[in-house]
């Protein structure tokens, strides 16, 4: 990317484009981390996810989801088994609290089933406008964009937007993107901050964006040192696409957990 004059918003737009189809071909793989196989599972386990990995949440919500079936099944809920069995996911009684309500507000107002509008999905408890925009996409097909913790940080990074409001973010981002591809975007840009750009030490040398990132370079930038900061099961593909030898990466980023 070039410095030497202020990027226009078509220059922007066409970036962010690009950046786009890089994260496409980087991250093949992306979906949606959580385990689940309809609208109120995804619900449940985004609620659980609060300060807690998806990996995590993933161990805990079959035996839950096999005791829980149903709203009813959550709203008619006995507090302590419930608190046991989501206790691993950390803040135990805040979510059960959270899980509890949720159900009763469903079948109080919804009919036992979870509404597919973003206008009711965040009257719901324990949904906030992240969730429901995850829900939306995953369960309902209704593109959404997720601005999490990653997203944030990494479109900030790449200069897309200064805002660091989420709802601001989420309109500005998604007026730069097609809508149909908002919610594979927000996977891709996830993945690839768990994967690649994290938080603390980003793996700029062994990252496929390097071109297009105006913050290239606030990770370290050679080769053996990037190599080793990718993490996940397709950390040596990373490193091929980003043109680096994959022997350089250690064996134990490759079953490393993406955070
Ligand atoms: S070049 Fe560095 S800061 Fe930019 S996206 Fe890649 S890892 Fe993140």
């Amino acid at each position: 990317m070039t410095t030497s004059s202020p990027e226009t918003d078509l220059g922007r737009t066409r970036r962010a484009r690009r950046i786009g189809r890089a994260l496409t071909e980087a991250h093949p793989d992306a979906h949606c981390e959580l385990d689940h196989s309809n609208a109120l599972e995804l619900a449940v386990a985004t609620i659980l996810s609060a300060q807690c990995t998806d990996k995590k949440v993933n161990e805990v919500t079959p035996k839950l989801f096999v005791r829980y079936p149903s709203a009813a099944d959550y709203a008619g809920a006995d507090r302590t088994e419930l608190e046991e069995l989501i206790r691993p996911t950390g803040f135990y009684r805040n979510k059960t609290d959270s899980l509890i309500k949720l159900g009763q507000a469903l079948v109080e107002r919804y009919d036992g089933q979870v509404p597919g509008k973003l206008a009711d999905l965040v009257t719901l408890p324990g949904i906030g406008r992240k969730t429901a925009n995850v829900i939306l996409g995953n369960a309902f097909d209704v593109p959404g964009i997720t601005v999490d913790t990653h997203f944030q940080r990494l479109v900030q990074r790449w200069g897309l937007t200064t805002q660091t409001d989420p709802v601001k973010i989420e309109h500005e981002i998604g007026a730069l993107f097609p809508k149909r591809e908002w919610t594979m975007l927000s996977h891709r840009i996830i993945f690839h901050g768990r994967r690649v750009c994290h938080a603390r030490k980003p793996a700029c040398g062994a990252c496929t964006l390097a071109r297009l990132c105006p913050s290239y370079g606030t990770g370290p930038t050679e080769a053996a040192a990037s190599a080793k900061l990718l993490k996940g099961p397709r950390a040596r593909d990373l490193a091929v696409a980003a043109g680096v030898d994959p022997a350089l990466v250690p064996q134990q980023a490759v079953v490393a957990e993406a955070p």
